[in-house]
């Protein structure tokens, strides 16, 4: 027998425990009661894993106007400039805000912010704690949420789809939505005053990522469903150096081992970089990703090798602990063997259209974080700006929030399990998985063409026909509930990837090479799917 079906009401449900679902529970919390709906554990997020840090302006030496100029270049003329502007002016409080609830930023004699430097700022910007920045951001503000009597965190509660007025007659206004307890297997109806998607990315659409498990684009999948708009899906950011290594799903080779004198050579030891770009090894990321993308795909091989063995062992333990230790639990000694390294999926640029505030057009439905398309990032996402991003509007949508009114029905209809029974073919739900990660990385990664990009179209919509009637039959999992949105989500990839005709940014096409100004816009999808459940 089904479990029973629950009932739940707050005032914010907010989906996702990264930095800017925390970031935004805990400032709403002042105001109202929150609940936070997370998949896995808390920590299951991009955000523990970020390496790097949090670009913002701290240091003497450095300006607002550069890091706005900094992003905008970067962005390739597809920013929001006063987007970016805001985003500048606000995030050094909030950097300060974190410092205030706990987070260890590294610090100088002075007991100012020790600044590191990424490609493609032009000042020292990026306040970090060692190598692990984003752990011990998700630390401290987990730990504030945990202390704060005004919100509720529920585990291994997946949210499967939102709830609409539309379906009882009214606008297209949210007011919740249906999340499974993973654990129990019972559908919840959670009703808020207003829901914000923090849903992170959807690394998890192709079959080398970044990205954790959990970055299958749920909120993009469910906001578009509910009527959302999304844009920009086109622009994936590619990391260039992702350990290729059958034990080590999604782990970051940083491209500071690059700085520090790292080469990037073939299976027979020779190098290719100074056939693609004159900074070689050292040239930018989407350059060295393409080029390794077009070496892989000429001679057939599984990867590249990022090679450090001509430099100082004692110093590339010392300089890169983490990384050391990680390869070598691996077999991998990394002072003397080169390291087996692919391009992977790591950032999604576009998502969910919101205004400055997080409000998306759906009323009383906010995007924030990865999920969101602010327009902070056009067609290329600026190092250590997403993490700002989080809390800049994590923070704003929390004032927002504020002004959202009830709009519920009388009676929420629960969630229908019709005459579903339990699954007992996993096998299709792991075999259609792997088939959307695997066409997706070969005809909508990292260098496209129409031809590609029409293989994959004619692919994802039969996928979806099968997962549609295979979803509907069978009693709701976590694992079908993704396989759907990930569909979904490839399927918006791919329609955005087919309407740009020019390369720009990190959308980089064979058959229109250039960049065409008749594209200077954004790609916005709507739904055409038909009402949301
Ligand atoms: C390896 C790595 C290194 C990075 N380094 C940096 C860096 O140095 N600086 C920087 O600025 N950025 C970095 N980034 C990017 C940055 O980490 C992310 O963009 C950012 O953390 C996203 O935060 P978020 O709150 O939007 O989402 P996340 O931190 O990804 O959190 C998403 C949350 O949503 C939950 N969720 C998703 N779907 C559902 C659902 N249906 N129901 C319930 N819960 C759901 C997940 O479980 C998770 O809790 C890095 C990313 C990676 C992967």
């Amino acid at each position: 027998m089904l479990p029973r079906a629950d009932e739940r009401a707050t005032d914010y449900l907010v989906i996702g425990s990264g930095i800017a679902g925390l970031y935004f529970a805990l400032r709403a919390a002042e105001h109202g009661q929150v609940v936070v709906v997370t998949k896995k554990r808390p920590s299951d997020t991009a955000t523990d894993w970020a390496q790097g840090g949090i670009a913002a302006v701290l240091g003497d030496d450095d300006s607002l106007q550069g890091h706005i100029d900094d992003t905008l270049l970067v962005g390739d003329g597809l920013c929001k400039p006063d987007i970016v502007e805001l985003c500048v002016r606000e995030g050094p409080a909030h950097v300060r805000n974190l410092a205030a609830l706990g987070v260890p930023f590294e610090r100088d004699a002075r007991g100012e912010f020790e600044l590191g430097r990424e490609g493609g700022h032009s000042a020292r910007r990026v306040a970090h704690h060692k190598d692990t920045t984003g752990h011990a951001i998700h630390a401290a503000l987990f730990a504030a949420v945990e202390r704060h009597p005004n919100i509720a965190v529920l585990p291994d509660h997946i949210a499967i789809d939102l709830l609409s007025m539309a379906k009882y007659g009214g606008e297209p206004a949210c007011f919740g939505a249906y999340v499974l307890d993973t654990r129990s297997g019972a559908v919840m109806t959670l009703a808020a005053r207003a829901t914000v998607l923090a849903t992170g990315g959807s690394g998890k659409v192709y079959i080398y990522t970044s990205n954790p498990d959990v970055a299958t684009g749920d909120g993009v999948a469910m906001a578009y469903r509910i009527g959302a708009p999304v844009a920009n899906l086109e622009f994936v950011q590619f990391h260039p150096t992702v350990l290729y290594h059958p034990h080590a799903k999604s782990f970051l080779i940083s491209e500071t081992l690059r700085g520090e004198g790292g080469v990037l050579k073939l299976h027979d030891g020779s190098t290719f970089m100074e056939r693609y770009d004159e900074r070689k090894s050292l040239a930018p990321r989407d350059v060295v990703a393409r080029a390794i993308d077009n070496e892989l795909k000429r001679s057939g091989a599984d990867s590249v090798f990022l090679d450090m063995t001509h430099l100082d062992g004692a110093f590339v333990r010392g300089r890169f602990p983490t990384i050391f230790e990680r390869c070598l639990a691996l077999g991998i000694d990394i002072t003397k063997q080169p390291i087996p390294v692919v391009p992977a999926a790591h950032y999604q640029c576009g998502g969910v259209v919101t205004d400055e505030h997080g409000r998306t057009p759906v009323r009383n439905l906010y995007a924030i974080g990865e999920c969101a398309h602010t327009g902070l990032h056009g067609a290329c996402r600026l190092a250590s700006n997403s993490l700002l991003e989080g809390v800049v509007f994590g923070a704003r949508a929390a004032a927002a929030v504020q002004h959202a009114e009830l709009l519920r029905p009388a009676q929420v209809v629960p969630w229908a399990p019709g005459d579903a029974t339990d699954s007992d073919d996993a096998i299709v739900v792991a075999l259609n998985w792997d088939e959307v990660r695997r066409f997706m990385w070969s005809y909508v990664g990292i260098v496209r063409s129409d031809k590609r990009i029409e293989r994959a179209r004619h692919r994802i919509e039969l996928m979806r026909q099968e997962i549609d009637e295979y979803y509907w039959d069978f009693r709701v999992t976590s694992d079908m509930v993704e396989l759907r949105n990930l569909a979904l989500v490839a399927h918006l990839v791919i329609e955005s990837a087919r309407r740009r005709k020019e390369s720009r940014g990190l959308h980089y096409t064979l058959d229109y090479p250039d960049k065409d100004p008749r594209w200077l816009r954004d790609t916005i999808l709507h739904q055409t799917d038909g009402p949301a459940p």
